[in-house]
C-alpha cells in the first residue's frame, strides 16, 4: 500500500483552495423566490455542508455559485473577484451531482480526461493527469470500464475524479451520496473528506441528511425556505442551536409541553436553562434530545412502547401520558421490554424551545 498522503505529489502541489463569498444572493424562478438573500463565507480549504430539507434552495445555491443560474441580486466573490458575469467554464469550479452523470459512451478514463480535452491539454499531459486523478479516487484498475460496468459508488468516484482533474479551486457536491446504499455512502463520505483534505480544495457539500453533514464538515450551514438560518461547527449547531428549526432539524428531538419564563424552561417538573434567543414568557414546546433523557430508578413514570438496538446505543420509546411519547437514547446494557413500567428523568442540559400557541 502506498501512503495516501504522499502518493500524489503533483496534485498536492496544485494551487490552494479559493475563498468563496456569497453576499445577499437572491434568486427567483419565474417570479417565485428561491433564495432570499443568502450570505455565506467559506475559507480557503474549508469543507462546508449546506444542510436543509428538500426544496429549501440548496441546489439553487450551488447552481448560482457555479454559474449554471444567473442571480437576481447580490454578489458572488471567488478570491475577492465578483464572478456573477463570469461564464460557467471560467469559474474554476468542479461539480458532482446526485445522479450519476457520466458520459455513457466513454470509459471511466475518458470521462476523467474529458475536461482536459476541452481545455486542449496536450495528450501526454492529459493522460498523465487523468491517470493520477483516477488513482486519487482509488479507481486505477477500472479505468477502461464504461458506466454500466461500474457500481453506483464507483460511478460517483469517477464523477469526483472528473470534477477534480482540471484542478479547480472550488468543489461543489450536490447530494453526491444520496443514491448509494448505506455502507457505500459511509465509505465514500470519508473518502471524499480524505481527498478534499489532501487537496486543500474549498468545498461546499449539499445534503439533506443531518448526520452526514455533522460527520463530514468543518462547518454546517442550515437552510430553510431560501435562507441560511444558522451556520456553525457541528458541535455548535448540535449543542447550541439558535432557532427551534435548527434544533429540530439537527438531531432528533422530543417536543415536550413546557413553560418558559425569564430564560428558564420548566419541563416535566425540572427547571432547565433556555438555549438560543430569548422568547416571551409563556407556554412553549421544549426540544429535548433523546440522549438528554435517562431511564432512572425514580422520576416521571412511563410505559415502554418499543426499544431498538442501534449498534453503540439503544433507543427506547416510552409513553408518559395519553398524548406524550418520548424517545430516549441509552446504554445498550439497559434492555427495557415493551410494557415495562419505568421511570424517566431529564439530565438537566439546556434546551431550545418553540412557542406553543
Ligand atoms: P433543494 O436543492 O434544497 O431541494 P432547490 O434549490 O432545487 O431545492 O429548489 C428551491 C426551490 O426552487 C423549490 O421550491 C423548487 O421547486 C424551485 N425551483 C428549483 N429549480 C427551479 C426551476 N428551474 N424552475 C422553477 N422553480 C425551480
Ligand atoms: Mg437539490
Amino acid at each position: 500500500m502506498t501512503d495516501p498522503i504522499h502518493a500524489h505529489p503533483t496534485i498536492e502541489a496544485a494551487q490552494p483552495g479559493a475563498t468563496v463569498e456569497l453576499i445577499s444572493v437572491v434568486k427567483d424562478y419565474a417570479g417565485q423566490r428561491a433564495l432570499s438573500g443568502v450570505s455565506l463565507s467559506i475559507r480557503p480549504g474549508e469543507f462546508v455542508a449546506l444542510l436543509g430539507p428538500s426544496g429549501c434552495g440548496k441546489t439553487t445555491v450551488l447552481r448560482c455559485l457555479s454559474g449554471l443560474e444567473q442571480v437576481n441580486g447580490g454578489s458572488i466573490l471567488i478570491d475577492g473577484n465578483d464572478v456573477v458575469d463570469v461564464p460557467v467554464n471560467r469559474r474554476d469550479i468542479g461539480m458532482v451531482f446526485q445522479s450519476y452523470s457520466l458520459f455513457p459512451h466513454m470509459t471511466a478514463f475518458e470521462n476523467v480526461e474529458f475536461g482536459l480535452r476541452m481545455r486542449k491539454v496536450a495528450s501526454g499531459e492529459r493522460r498523465r493527469r487523468a491517470a493520477e486523478t483516477l488513482d486519487l479516487v482509488g479507481l486505477s484498475s477500472l479505468a477502461s470500464r464504461y458506466a454500466h460496468q461500474l457500481s453506483g459508488g464507483q460511478q460517483q468516484r469517477v464523477a469526483l475524479a472528473r470534477a477534480l482533474v482540471t484542478r479547480p479551486r472550488v468543489l461543489l457536491l450536490d447530494e453526491p451520496l444520496s443514491a448509494l446504499d448505506a455502507k457505500v455512502r459511509l465509505q465514500l463520505r470519508d473518502e471524499i473528506r480524505r481527498i478534499q483534505t489532501e487537496l486543500g480544495i474549498t468545498t461546499l457539500f449539499v445534503t439533506h441528511d443531518q448526520e452526514e453533514a455533522l460527520a463530514v464538515a468543518d462547518r454546517v450551514a442550515v437552510m430553510r425556505d431560501g435562507n441560511i438560518e444558522q451556520i456553525g461547527t457541528p458541535e455548535e449547531l448540535y449543542l447550541n442551536p439558535t432557532t427551534p428549526f435548527v434544533a429540530d432539524f439537527v438531531g432528533l428531538s422530543n417536543r415536550l409541553p413546557a413553560h418558559q419564563a425569564g430564560g428558564v424552561v420548566t419541563v416535566l417538573g425540572r427547571e432547565l436553562a433556555l438555549l438560543g434567543e430569548r422568547q416571551p414568557d409563556g407556554p412553549v414546546f421544549a426540544l429535548v434530545r433523546p440522549e438528554d433523557v435517562a431511564l432512572a430508578s425514580d422520576g416521571v413514570p412511563a410505559t415502554v412502547l418499543a426499544s431498538s438496538f442501534l449498534g453503540s446505543v439503544r433507543r427506547t420509546q416510552v409513553r408518559v401520558s395519553e398524548d406524550l411519547i418520548l424517545s430516549i437514547q441509552h446504554e445498550v446494557g439497559e434492555r427495557p421490554q415493551p410494557g415495562d413500567r419505568v421511570h424517566i428523568t431529564l439530565k438537566g442540559r439546556p434546551v431550545s424551545a418553540s412557542p406553543r400557541v
